[in-house]
C-alpha cells in the first residue's frame, strides 16, 4: 500500500496559546515528515510495503528498528494531532459516563494522565487506550505505542500525549508540567469520543 504524508487537521496557530505555532511547524513539518520519509524508506520493498500501518505496528516485534521508531513515530503523531482542536472540544455522553466509572471524574482521568506524562522519563507517549471495552491510561517510551506486541500494556489508542521535549521545549522549555495542563485545554474530546465508540 501507498502510505500517504497525512494533513494537519488545522493551522500551525490553531492551538495557540497552548501550543506555539511555531512549535507546530517544526513538530509537524520536520520532525513528523522524518519519521514518515524514514518508515516509507524502512519498509520499501519488503512484505511489510504491503500492509497497513496497524498491521505493522501489531507485529513490529519482527520488524527492524528502523520501521519500530519511525512507524511508531508516524502512527503516534497523527493519532496527537488529532487529539487536539482550536478551543477543545466535548466529550460524548458516553465517554464521560466511561471516564467517571472508570476513573470517577473526568478531573481524576486528567490527573492520571498527567501523572503518567510527567513520570515517563526522557521521551515518550502517555495515552489514554480501550483494553477489552475498558479504559486505561498508560504511557510508552521512544515512539512505541499501545497497538505494539513489544508494548507493557496493549489495547486502542484514543488519546495521545507527546512528552517528547521536541512537543513543548521552545514555549516552556523545561516546564513539562506547564505543557501538559496547557494541552487538556485543546483536548479533542468529540474525536476521542468518536475513536472510543469505534474501539470498544
Ligand atoms: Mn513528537
Amino acid at each position: 500500500m501507498a502510505f500517504e504524508f497525512p494533513d494537519l487537521p488545522y493551522d500551525f496557530n490553531a492551538l495557540e496559546p497552548s501550543i506555539d505555532a511555531q512549535t507546530m511547524e517544526i513538530h509537524y513539518d520536520r520532525h513528523h515528515r522524518t519519521y514518515f520519509n524514514n518508515f516509507v524508506a524502512a519498509v520499501d520493498g519488503t512484505p511489510a510495503a504491503d500492509q497497513s500501518l496497524e498491521q505493522i505496528l501489531a507485529n513490529v516485534s519482527s520488524q527492524s528498528a528502523a520501521v519500530r521508531n519511525n512507524g511508531g513515530g508516524l502512527y503516534n503523531h497523527i493519532l496527537y494531532w488529532n487529539s487536539m482542536c482550536a478551543g477543545g472540544s466535548s466529550a460524548s455522553a458516553e465517554l464521560e459516563s466511561a471516564i467517571n466509572s472508570t476513573f470517577g471524574s473526568t478531573d481524576a482521568l486528567t490527573e492520571k494522565m498527567t501523572q503518567a506524562g510527567l513520570t515517563r522519563f526522557g521521551s515518550g507517549f502517555a495515552w489514554l487506550i480501550v483494553k477489552d471495552g475498558e479504559l486505561h491510561v498508560t504511557s510508552t517510551p521512544n515512539q512505541d505505542n499501545p497497538l505494539m506486541d513489544v508494548a507493557e500494556v496493549q489495547g486502542t489508542p484514543i488519546l495521545a500525549l507527546d512528552v517528547w521535549e521536541h512537543a513543548y521545549y521552545l514555549k516552556y522549555q523545561n516546564k513539562r508540567p506547564d505543557y501538559i495542563k496547557a494541552w487538556f485545554d485543546v483536548v479533542d474530546w468529540a474525536k476521542v469520543s468518536a475513536r472510543f465508540d469505534a474501539a470498544k
